[in-house]
């Protein structure tokens, strides 16, 4: 990463069938001279959308199984969300924090109704909303003590975002080492493992951080007992819990947030990917004791909560329940994993299926690039969670067609 990147010596190399096409090449060449070369991109230039396909500049389709990493729940080019967004750009985009508009408060209204937080803070990605829960945080310890050097608790293989706050408390070396110094006080437990945060928790410690179900890590749902014993752990110690529903929340995995499926809530929640469905949303939520550490002067943005952005998120809201979407999602994610778990005792290579509703996790001992690079020559979007994750994060709108459809699709993709 870093240095440009030829197409041979790729790993993620998407191999051309004989018909290279010379415009979609050009548009690829184009963009490594002129985008930072952070990314290792599958080798197709996307160009329009319709429910749950993508079609690239060729024309070319692909059954998306990844969203857009978790995004697009609602399918693209949904009318009804594409109309709500064109009314607003005719009214007004932007205003400020400086003054009040109607779509952040109807937004933060639903927030607040879904979520059982009192107060949202709108930010415009992920790893701001995680920015704007860590000084959260750090304001209400500093509030009660007096003090400003509290320790805050994360998850090895966690993933949190890429601003510096958020890195911190990444639990990836990889991604952290360059990057250092980063902020002190950060400390890793085991994820799943009480023992290992009971081990962490000391008197300065003012948050522990984590997702309902880790992600990017390689799609591991919290156990009951673990998630519930730390709430317990911060109960007693008045440590904030923080629960990065980013990737999780918003029906992902059946129900609105993934914690709605323990016995358990958080004091701080962060959001964002489907939040905005493609218009760049995130927000932080919390309990009204918590949230009003925060005063004027504390925190601000000059986009964030913008009425773009929070019409968007309305309507977002409005659609999940005028679809069914929650419904939609048990239903389909139980045939989901049947099919998942058939291929599980199919394989050899297929070690385990892990997950929750539409976030799911198959465990391959092939190398899971290769099979992805394969998919997409066949039509098929899938991405990869860890080392050795097929990770799939459909549009909630899915049906039992298209599951049958991307196993037929996955399935001829095996063959490497
Ligand atoms: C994607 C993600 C983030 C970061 O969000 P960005 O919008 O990319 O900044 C943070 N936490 C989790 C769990 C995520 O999946």
């Amino acid at each position: 990463m870093g240095r440009r990147i030829s197409f041979a010596e790729s790993d993620f190399i998407y191999q051309k069938s004989a018909a290279w096409n010379k415009m979609e090449n050009k548009y690829i060449e184009e963009a490594e001279q002129v985008l930072l070369h952070t990314y290792n991109r599958f080798q197709i230039v996307l160009d329009k959308g319709e429910g749950v396909y993508l079609y690239d500049v060729n024309g070319k389709k692909y059954l998306d199984f990844a969203a857009g990493i978790a995004v697009f729940a609602l399918g693209y080019h949904n009318e009804k969300y594409n109309n709500a967004l064109k009314q607003q750009i005719d009214k007004v985009i932007h205003t400020s924090n400086l003054y009040y508009n109607v779509p952040a408060v109807d937004a933060a209204k639903k927030i607040t109704k879904a979520s059982g937080m009192d107060r949202v803070f709108f930010t415009n990605s992920g790893t701001e909303a995680i920015e704007g829960a860590l000084k959260l945080a750090k304001k209400y310890a500093y509030n009660r003590d007096g003090v400003a050097d509290h320790e805050i608790i994360a998850m090895k293989h966690s993933f949190h975002g890429r601003s510096i706050g958020a890195l911190s408390v990444t639990g990836n070396a990889h991604y952290q080492i360059p990057f250092q110094p980063l902020i002190s006080g950060i400390q890793f437990a085991e994820y799943n493992n009480l023992e290992s945060v009971k081990a962490l928790v000391n008197k300065k410690t003012c948050a522990i951080i984590m997702e309902t179900v880790q992600g990017e890590g390689g799609i591991y749902p919290a156990k009951p007992e673990f998630i519930e014993g730390v709430r317990k752990i911060c109960d007693e110690n008045d440590i904030l819990l923080i629960l990065d529903e980013i990737q999780c929340g918003m029906g992902r995995t059946g129900t609105m947030f993934a914690y709605e499926g323990y016995k358990i809530e958080p004091d701080i929640v962060t959001l964002a990917k489907a939040l905005g469905c493609g218009i760049p949303i995130g927000a932080f939520a919390a309990k009204e004791r918590v949230a009003d550490a925060m005063v004027p002067g504390d925190h601000g943005t000059t986009y964030g909560g913008n009425p773009l952005a929070c019409a968007a998120a309305n309507k977002v809201f409005e659609l999940f329940e005028e679809e069914h979407i929650l419904e939609h999602v048990n239903k389909v994610s139980t045939y989901l994993e049947s099919r998942l778990d058939k291929l599980v005792e199919k394989y050899e290579f297929i070690t385990e299926r892990r997950g929750k509703g539409l976030m799911q996790g198959l465990v391959v001992t092939k190398p899971v690039s290769q099979i992805i690079n394969r998919a997409i020559e066949n039509g098929l979007l899938v991405i990869s969670a860890g080392t050795d994750v097929l990770r799939l994060v459909p549009p909630l709108i899915i049906t039992e067609e298209h599951i049958d459809e991307m196993i037929e699709i996955l399935e001829k993709s095996f063959i490497l």
